[in-house]
């Protein structure tokens, strides 16, 4: 079978052929990096993670190139760079503009790593592309798709008359429901920009326009480009992003005379408790917060991939605290298992628009029939990790608690068969009176550690505090 994807651009399921099976590429709208990633920012590193995953499956892991970029030319990240300066930080603003970046981008790679995300092949940050992206706005003002005024340079949307296939809207609909922002440099409201002036306060790039620093959307287009190619395979994001960035990117790349993604793929949102995620709710909290909350990342790695990345994603502690069981239960039952071929009981479903919860339910399957070498690959195929050292150790607390609770019914059962024998000798004795067979037992029972309480109405045997299991184990 092949691998099948939701195309949102022809609203259907499609067989995946990549333009080139020796290398497939794919692009993901990476964070803006301002301030720590909150948790929706981790589902679509989440899903596209396992499509990333799927496809090194079935390419071969150095067939396939993923990038996923940093946003990091944004007011919000020059606010902070500019507080810093204001509050007496050394530097110019441009070094504190880096700061700031590198140190989120350093928070971004250090809280994906603990949700077990593997890094995308490349990384872009916008202003290594600047030099990119100048090229493509004059390329686009060359073939009339844009235009510059005033030291801004906008895209003219009525002269690419694709506009809003992606999103199913009309330039019409859009202008009549839109906020769309009217400005005197505008020739058409629905115009967008490409480059626009930064005054001495702000980071800017000298550029045939002025001092000034690239819009959003070109972005993506410039780097995509320069690291994948006019066209490339898969184009992924949020379905927050659809409109208008996503239009503006194509409409951008289209007019440059590129292909461009062949599939574009977009995840629901995530919601907390059934509410959108919002600082006015409360219920705004980051992956850090999460991780330093002590809830594993294993852990939000299995409630992200339970649910469809079609569907609205709900978090809930009910279900944190299903994953936690699970989780355990499952490290439990691969102790001492190893890796294989990952099964088709797996692949199949993934391969089927990504269905991890039915590939889960194989899983579940799995561990109840105890086909522990399959969970095991399964789950390192899921990217949970699966070298013990390397799993929380919460989780593994848990899981050897699990191993305590077994080993204590299996004690116990083997501690009752003991002490039906022993009321059975203790019957023989009480008539032949040679008591020497029973002595023998109970010496041996309190030898390693067991109680043993003898009373009118039987024998009680109590594991005590120095109980020695292994020795049981060797007691027939
Ligand atoms: P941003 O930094 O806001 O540009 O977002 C980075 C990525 O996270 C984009 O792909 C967004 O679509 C995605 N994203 C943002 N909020 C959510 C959410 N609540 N649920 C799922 N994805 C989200
Ligand atoms: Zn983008």
């Amino acid at each position: 079978m092949t691998i099948q994807l939701y195309n949102t651009a022809t609203r259907s399921k499609e067989a995946f052929m990549p333009l080139d099976p020796s290398n497939v590429r794919m692009y993901v709208c990476g964070p803006t990096v301002y301030d720590r990633a909150h948790l929706g920012n981790a589902r679509p590193v989440l899903v596209f993670d396992t499509l990333f995953r799927l496809l090194r499956h079935e390419y071969g892991s150095d067939a396939v190139t993923y990038v996923r970029n940093f946003t990091d030319v944004d007011d919000k990240i020059n606010a902070t760079a500019l507080a810093r300066k204001e509050a007496g930080a050394e530097g110019s603003l441009e070094d504190l503009v880096r700061e700031r970046s590198n140190e989120t981008i350093g928070w971004y790679h250090e809280d994906m790593a603990a949700l077990g995300a593997l890094p995308p092949t490349h990384e872009p940050r916008a202003t290594e592309f600047i030099s990119q992206m100048i090229a493509m706005i004059e390329g686009l003002i060359e073939k009339g798709h844009a235009y510059a005024k005033e030291g801004h340079v906008l895209f003219r949307v009525r002269s690419y008359t694709e506009y809003g296939k992606l999103s199913g809207r009309s330039v019409d609909d859009m202008i009549a429901g839109a906020r769309v922002e009217v400005a005197p440099f505008k020739e058409d409201p629905m115009d967008f920009v490409l480059w626009k002036p930064s005054d001495d306060e702000l980071p800017g790039w000298e550029s045939p326009w002025g001092r000034g620093r690239p819009g959003w959307h070109i972005e993506c287009s410039a780097m995509a480009f320069e690291l994948l190619g006019e066209s490339f395979d898969i184009h992924g994001g949020g379905n927050d992003l659809t409109f208008p960035h996503h239009e503006n990117e194509i409409a951008q790349s289209k007019c440059m005379g590129h292909g461009f993604a062949q599939v574009w793929m977009h995840n629901e949102m995530l919601q907390v408790e059934g509410k959108k995620m919002s600082k006015s709710l409360g219920n705004f909290f980051t992956v850090r917060d999460l991780l330093d909350q002590g809830v594993p990342g294993e852990v939000i790695r299995f409630v992200m991939l339970s649910t469809h990345y079609r569907k609205p994603m709900d978090w809930t502690e009910k279900k944190r605290r299903e994953a936690e069981k699970i989780l355990a239960g499952w490290y439990w039952t691969i102790r001492g298992s190893s890796l294989k071929e990952v099964s088709d009981a797996i692949i199949s479903p993934i391969k089927s628009d990504l269905n991890v919860s039915a590939a889960i339910s194989a899983m579940h399957k799995m561990a109840r029939e105890g086909q522990t070498d399959d969970l095991r690959s399964a789950m390192a195929f899921l990217g949970f990790p699966v070298d013990e050292a390397l799993v929380s150790a919460s989780i593994m607390d848990t899981a050897r608690a699990l191993d305590d609770i077994a080993d204590a019914m299996h004690d116990s059962e083997h501690l009752a068969s003991i002490s039906k024998r022993f009321e059975e000798l203790r019957k023989a004795a009480l008539v032949t009176r040679d008591f020497a067979e029973v002595d023998k037992l109970k010496n041996q029972l309190t030898d390693i550690g067991v109680e043993v309480r003898m009373s009118k109405d039987g024998v009680e045997l109590r594991p005590g505090p120095f109980f020695d299991r292994d020795q049981l184990e060797a007691l027939k």
